[in-house]
């Protein structure tokens, strides 16, 4: 029988402090998954990032930029508008190379993320929910709050393209070297549109278009509607997942968008019973956007037919949102407790 520690993949030396350690994580096959679909199918597993998420990236990558531009200077302070994981990724950053971090979002979040920023020492400012277009959007209060603020830059992670450069230096290299070149599909659901742009922009040069992105969509979103109609059209209404969906195509996703082969649309139950799935099945605890991207993977394995290899991105824990994922009376309040199949009712732990 193999040890377990021949099991385990080669360690690789020392890394330079919290920053040193973002990236270079594990592909994990989803073997339930697999076998079903006949394709074998693989989730980049970014919630083992140190600071938790797929987002510990551009927050890197994001700073790094603002320190080569000289726009952030000793003791300077981040300012960023962020649905939680940029923040928690930017607070890491910013304790570690000792830049104050100012965070605002939207008060629609959970409460977990919030209270994580404030324990990292992020000075956090919850504002209300209102769309793009509306000053008081929790992006324009951030910009508005670091142009008036002595040293401090707003990162702009959703139009700063140093954000989409991460997956397409880092993301993007890591998957082509894990798969040693065999790979067919890669899919993801987008917040910014970083992950899912430079991934693909990485991909499609390196393998000469062979490899086919698509685009996951959640409710809500305008994103698929686009990509299938050319309209910016919402399809359903709002979803259960945080921080992916979007109204608009920001400078992240511009560039890249034509890039995608397909989109495909992920409706919330499919989402939550991937969720519980991939829990019973795999041992995998993830949250509610690597769950739609998991189940988007299967839509894209019955697009490309059997034998072929898909990846996928596994965005963060389900730590993070498990007062919600997990809770009974939160299911039954958004109409999704018929979609878990019963046998997996038994992990709804809280009431
Ligand atoms: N999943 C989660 C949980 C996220 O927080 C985010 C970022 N908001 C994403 C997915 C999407 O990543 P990106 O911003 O690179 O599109």
């Amino acid at each position: 029988m193999q040890s377990w520690r021949s099991a385990l993949g080669s360690l690789n030396g020392p890394v330079d402090g919290f920053t040193g350690a973002v990236g270079n994580t594990p592909l994990i096959r989803l073997n339930h998954l697999s076998k079903e679909t006949g394709c074998d199918i693989y989730g980049k597993a970014e919630f083992m990032n140190p600071g938790g998420s797929v987002k510990d990236r551009a927050a890197l990558f994001v700073v790094k930029d603002a320190e080569e531009r000289g726009l952030l200077q000793p003791g300077g302070t981040v300012v960023e508008g962020t649905a939680g994981n940029t923040g928690i990724g930017l607070a890491h950053v910013c304790r570690s190379r000792g830049y104050k971090c100012v965070i605002y979002m939207p008060n629609t979040q959970s409460q977990e993320k919030i209270d994580l920023l404030k324990m990292l020492g992020a000075d956090v400012r919850a504002v209300p929910a209102v769309p793009f277009t509306d000053p008081a959007n929790y992006n324009h209060q951030a910009k508005a709050f670091a142009e008036t603020t002595a040293g401090a830059v707003w990162t702009n992670q959703f139009d700063n393209t140093a954000n989409r450069r991460a997956h397409l230096e880092t993301t993007g290299p890591e998957i082509w070297r894990q798969m040693n070149g065999h790979l067919d599909g890669f899919v993801c659901a987008t917040g910014t549109g970083g992950t899912l742009a430079g991934t693909t922009r990485y991909l499609k040069t390196i393998s000469d278009n062979k490899v086919k992105c698509f685009l996951a969509d959640p409710p809500g979103s305008v994103l698929y509607a686009l990509k299938k109609t050319g309209q910016l059209e919402r399809t359903g209404a709002g979803s259960i997942t945080e921080g992916i969906g979007q109204g608009r195509v920001t400078d992240n996703l511009a560039p890249d968008f034509e890039l995608l082969d397909d989109a495909v649309h992920v409706p919330d139950e499919a989402s939550i019973a991937t969720v519980y799935r991939l829990l019973d099945e795999e041992g995998l605890f993830i949250g509610a956007s690597s769950a739609l991207n998991v189940a988007a993977a299967a839509q894209v394995a019955k697009i490309l037919g059997p034998g072929h290899h898909i990846v996928t991105i596994l965005c963060d824990g389900a730590y993070r949102y498990q007062s919600r994922l997990f809770s009974r009376s939160w299911l039954e309040s958004k109409g999704l407790i018929d979609a878990i199949p019963s046998s997996l009712h038994k992990y709804i732990s809280l009431q």
